[in-house]
């Protein structure tokens, strides 16, 4: 299967079977077009120190705008990786995000980043070359991989460690979702463990299950401190979530409850927001590769 791309050529699809619904081959297309038709959007939302409440960076966030209403990304990264798009439209993401570095929207930024990106062989000139072009210091992009980056440990372990050489820190994002252990994880130069959201559902609760719950993240953190690594709760929703979690010394939290995922102006302008959304957002001056 084969589209024709937004910049002359084409893009091949190795869909299976099961994936060419006309549903999907619909989506694709559209979402072949995305960029160039201006529908992709970077949401913002703050992960903040536990013990003082300090906003200290943002996660971006994908949001795929169709006419026909806003697409989740947990619909379109799927396809977007299988199809390979995930490779143009996460430069974009990693261009978008750098420039709210740059025009200090935010402070410092994390992206998600798919393995199927992480395994460009030049993936950590492209991110190299993104910071510099920028102006913004390394430390101010960070980069969320999921386990399945980290499958080839030997191979990858590399690139993280020279994206390390760099200053820029990469997390583990959704732990406790798959297969990785906690010694496995140490023993890679990753700086930050985001634990996922699906344990936080007991957190805080005083039954017995909350409690055990509570037990096992102090035991997590407490592990994962030894080795060096620094922690973020994911999915904190409840303010009793949030006590439990500074009381076992997970040094970030993020979720609804510190804010949602939001566009740039309301980051920093909650009340300018309507008039400064045309202004601020340029979404033309990153152009895909
Ligand atoms: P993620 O990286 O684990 O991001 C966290 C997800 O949890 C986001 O969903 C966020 O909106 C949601 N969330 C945050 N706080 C709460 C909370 O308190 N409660 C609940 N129920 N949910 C919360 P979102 O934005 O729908 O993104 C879903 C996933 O899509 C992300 O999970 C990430 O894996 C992927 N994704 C999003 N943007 C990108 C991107 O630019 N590139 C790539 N490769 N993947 C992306
Ligand atoms: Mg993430
Ligand atoms: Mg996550
Ligand atoms: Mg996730």
């Amino acid at each position: 299967y084969r589209v024709k791309r937004a910049g002359g050529g084409y893009a091949f699809f190795d869909l299976n079977q099961d994936q060419g619904s006309p549903i999907e081959i619909e989506q694709l297309t559209a979402l072949n077009h995305a960029i160039e038709r201006d529908e992709l959007r970077l949401v913002f939302q703050p992960i903040v120190e536990a013990r003082t409440l300090r906003v200290a960076g943002h996660e971006a966030l994908l949001r795929w705008e169709r006419q026909s209403g806003t697409v989740s990304p947990e619909t379109f990264i799927p396809l977007a990786e299988s199809s390979g798009l995930i490779v143009p439209i996460g430069r974009w993401v990693i261009r978008q995000a750098a420039l709210a570095v740059a025009r200090k929207q935010v402070d410092c930024v994390s992206v998600n980043i798919s393995a199927l990106e992480f395994q460009q062989p030049d993936f950590v000139k492209y991110i190299e070359t993104v910071v510099q072009e920028m102006g913004i210091q390394p430390h101010q992009l960070y980069l969320e991989l999921t386990e399945s980056c980290l499958l080839h440990a030997e191979r990858y372990s590399a690139v993280i460690q020279q994206l390390f050489a760099l200053g820029i820190y990469t997390a583990l994002d959704d732990f406790g979702t798959g297969y990785s252990s906690l010694t496995a994880v140490a023993h890679l130069p990753v700086k930050i463990l985001k634990i996922d959201r699906s344990f936080m559902v007991e957190i805080g609760e005083s039954s017995v299950t909350g409690v055990k719950a509570l037990e096992v993240l102090r035991g997590v953190v407490t592990i994962a401190k030894a080795y060096g690594l620094t922690i973020v709760a994911e999915g904190v929703e409840t303010e009793l979530q949030a006590q439990a979690l500074a009381e076992v010394d997970c040094t970030y939290l993020q979720g609804y409850l510190f804010g949602r995922p939001m566009p740039l102006p309301d980051v920093l302008l909650p009340q300018e927001k309507a008039e400064a959304w045309q202004n601020w957002y340029v979404s033309t001056e990153a152009q895909p590769p």
